[in-house]
């Protein structure tokens, strides 16, 4: 394998000796202790020789047991894995090239060799990786490529009671695979002694959970053995709050000084729903900890959330500076991914941010991004991070009545998310969502709205089979959106700029800083930066200056001109690696990235609305928007660039479900044509009728021979009418 990406830790301690090589650096040693030291190393041996009995096992243990890091080393030491690779799938990103790093720390040695990782839109591995970190929708791109995973020997789903809908995609799969590939190989359940009866080697799983959640997952396999780490859990003390606080921020932010001033040492680990309001927190925090008296210890602050740069990762692992205490800022990702020595108070906001889909008809619901309350389950993993070293205390910012009255633990997300990338993707592996076997069965809706989007992207056709477009799309890390913009450039000439605007908009940070507190005057200075076709161009033109700036200035040339224009240089940074691999995305499937329509913005709208068509919506009488699928109605966020314009149709790059719905990320869909009169409640002209189905149920009604009632008609998948 060709290597992707070489990374030398810089971390202290990293000696320049291979992973073989001579004497132990003293900070190699030490850390050779620490992994004797965890609690999963008492029982290696019994836990080997389980795993090489056993295809299937099931892990339980504590957070910071050492699961995630050492039972990939332990597997590769006792010669399980053959010629195969170890994968161990993380639901973040953040955690899986965090680990790499560690476990390649552990090994002495760089990531990307025998240690690496794989992420959307950064890899680090190379021939000789043998342990590779990935995130669990990796695994699943990886099987577009090679359906039975044939590379890896041993495959070990982590965090799996997350359940968020890729690890279940993957469950479902791997039991498929085992079934393929250790019948195959006449291999019966990993006894010794039996020579493989084809090319295919058997595969193990290994299926890890930091939850006592084991049975489910076990009944799934077929009763898998469950294997326990003996954890070592000290005592927490917990409160509550005696009211409610609305204020979550505001409360943290006291409790925090509280505990700094009138407690002994000890770190302080913070629960926050998600990145903005860590940042806002760090501000506040560091903006107080510099009035503080001068004998009081001083405070390093450190965010901990899935969009943080590996560069910043590793320093939150680091102890304090000698005399201050570590305050991270951490959002569920601290719950059980990544343990964080040395923390002793825990502050819980009772806050996470969740992907939910807002279900409407069928086709017309829409995935949003929700502060809402955590479970049980999550509040006592929170409390359990204080506990880790010795006694620990938790502040819980909710009432004891809350906490009783939060669920038990949470939904899968399979049951709550837009299932429209799943499904392409499987398509593309031969399968059907309907006809697989999951844990628990997606909800009909949301398979319906999937199919439905699929079908007026051009991804499938009317009898929901995958179409050419549709596997071009696949091949591409996007979401199906996305892709079908990115495809429609090529038509339309503009590839250059689609990519640019599709990279803003995969990033994983926001590029604009914006809340309603300084929303006027960010607008007025990105003043420059505003296209009279609303946010997509807007964002491009940011993107160029941008470029301009990396021409000509410095690196802290470059920081500074963001802050001056409140923009947030992590999302141009990231922009511009997605943008990389797009690229070399495109090269592969031969289409020109260099080709540009210049200044001209049409050619990039229609290209854009060709993926956001379902994301469309119409004005109203009243200067409110409707749905062109669906009867939501949307206001334009404040933040857009068209907020305070009245265009007659608009695309949307998402909506946001607060006291109204807002769509953000807006631009022109275009003059609607004078002679079209107002869209049909569907936002279909009536014709004969063709239905497309799925599980018996309508999902969607086209007329034959006709288009949706947009502005671009005719522009709309002209090459599949029906
Ligand atoms: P588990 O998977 O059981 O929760 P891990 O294998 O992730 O446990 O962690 C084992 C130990 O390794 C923990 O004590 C943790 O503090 C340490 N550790 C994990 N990642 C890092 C890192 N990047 N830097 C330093 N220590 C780490
Ligand atoms: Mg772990």
């Amino acid at each position: 394998m060709r290597m992707k990406r070489m990374k030398r830790i810089t971390s202290a301690g990293s000696s320049t000796m291979g992973a073989t090589g001579g004497k132990m650096s003293g900070k190699t040693f030490s850390i050779q202790e620490q992994r004797n030291q965890l609690p999963i190393a008492k029982g290696k041996e019994a836990l080997i020789n389980e795993l090489r009995e056993n295809d299937v096992t099931v892990l339980v243990g504590e957070t910071g047991s050492g699961k995630t890091t050492q039972v990939p080393q332990y597997i590769l030491e006792a010669g399980l894995t053959g010629t195969g690779m170890i994968a161990v799938t993380q639901p973040r990103k953040v955690a899986a090239t965090s680990l790499a790093t560690r476990v390649a720390t552990e090994k002495n040695v760089s990531v990307g060799d025998l240690v690496g990782y794989s992420v959307r839109f950064d890899e680090a591995s190379s021939s000789s990786t043998k342990i590779k970190y990935v995130t669990d929708g990796m695994l699943i791109r990886e099987l577009l490529m090679d359906s039975t995973l044939s590379r890896y020997s041993v495959i070990i789903v982590d965090e799996a009671h997350e359940r968020t809908l890729r690890t279940d995609l993957l469950l479902s799969n791997l039991k498929r695979i085992q079934k393929e590939r250790n019948v195959a190989s006449g291999d019966s359940g990993g006894k010794k002694g039996k020579e493989p009866a084809s090319k295919l080697n058997p595969l193990k799983v290994i299926i890890m959970s930091a939850t006592l959640d084991a049975e489910k997952f076990s009944k799934f396999y077929g009763n898998a053995k469950i294997l326990y780490v003996q954890g070592r859990q000290h005592p927490v003390t917990i409160y509550h709050t005696a009211t409610s606080q609305p204020d979550y921020v505001d409360s943290a932010l006291r409790t925090f000084f509280q505990i700094h001033t009138d407690q002994p040492p000890g770190d302080i680990l913070i629960f926050l729903p998600g990145q903005e309001d860590i940042e806002n927190l760090e501000k506040s925090i560091k903006l107080y900890a510099n009035q503080l008296p001068k004998d009081a210890p001083g405070v390093a602050v450190y965010p901990m959330y899935a969009a943080l740069p590996a560069s910043q990762q590793t320093s939150v692992f680091s102890p304090a500076p000698q005399g201050m205490r570590k305050c991270i800022l951490a959002t569920n990702i601290a719950e059980t991914s990544i343990t964080i020595p040395g923390i002793k108070f825990v502050i819980d906001t009772g806050k996470c941010k969740e992907k939910r889909y807002i279900s409407r008809d069928a086709g017309s619901g829409f995935d949003t991004l929700l502060t809402r309350d955590i479970t049980q389950s999550s509040a006592l993993q929170r409390a359990g991070r204080a506990g880790r070293e010795g006694h620990g205390f938790c502040f819980r910012l909710y009432t004891e009545d809350a906490f009783k009255s939060m669920p038990l633990s949470a939904e899968p997300e399979i049951r709550r998310c837009t299932l429209t990338s799943s499904i392409l993707q499987l398509k593309c592996l031969g399968q059907d969502l309907e006809e697989l076997d999951f844990m628990d069965k997606p909800d009909p809706d949301s398979i319906g709205s999937a199919f439905a989007i699929l079908y007026l992207l051009g991804a499938i056709d009317d009898a929901k089979k995958l179409t050419k477009l549709g596997k071009q799309m696949a091949f591409f890390p996007l979401e199906p959106p996305l892709a079908r913009s990115l495809m429609a450039s090529v038509e339309h000439g503009c590839t250059k700029e689609v990519i640019d605007i599709v990279s803003i908009l995969s990033a994983s940070s926001k590029l604009f800083y914006d809340n309603s507190d300084n929303r006027e005057s960010a607008a007025e200075i990105r003043r420059k930066f505003r296209h009279g076709s609303g946010d997509h161009m807007t964002v491009l033109n940011v993107l160029r200056s941008y470029e301009e700036m990396c021409a000509s200035q410095s690196k802290s040339g470059r920081r500074e001109w963001c802050r001056s224009q409140m923009l947030n240089e992590r999302c141009l940074i990231e922009a511009l690696d997605i943008r990389a691999q797009l690229r070399n995305a495109c090269e592969r499937q031969e289409i020109d990235y260099n080709v540009t329509c210049g200044d001209a913005e049409q050619p990039v709208l229609k290209s854009l609305i060709r993926g956001l068509v379902h994301q469309s919506a119409f004005l109203q009488a009243d200067g409110s928007y409707k749905q062109i699928m669906g009867p939501s109605i949307v206001k334009i966020h404040p933040g857009s660039s068209l907020s305070d314009k009245k265009v007659p149709a608009i695309i949307y790059d998402e909506l946001i479900y607060t006291t109204n719905i807002y769509a953000r990320g807006v631009s022109n869909n275009g003059e609607r044509r004078k002679n079209i009169g107002p869209p049909s409640p569907d936002g279909l002209v009536p014709r004969k009728e063709k239905v497309l189905e799925a599980n018996g149920k309508t999902i969607l009604k086209i007329k034959v021979g006709q288009t949706l009632n947009l502005q671009y008609r005719g522009d709309f998948c002209p090459s599949r009418h029906i």
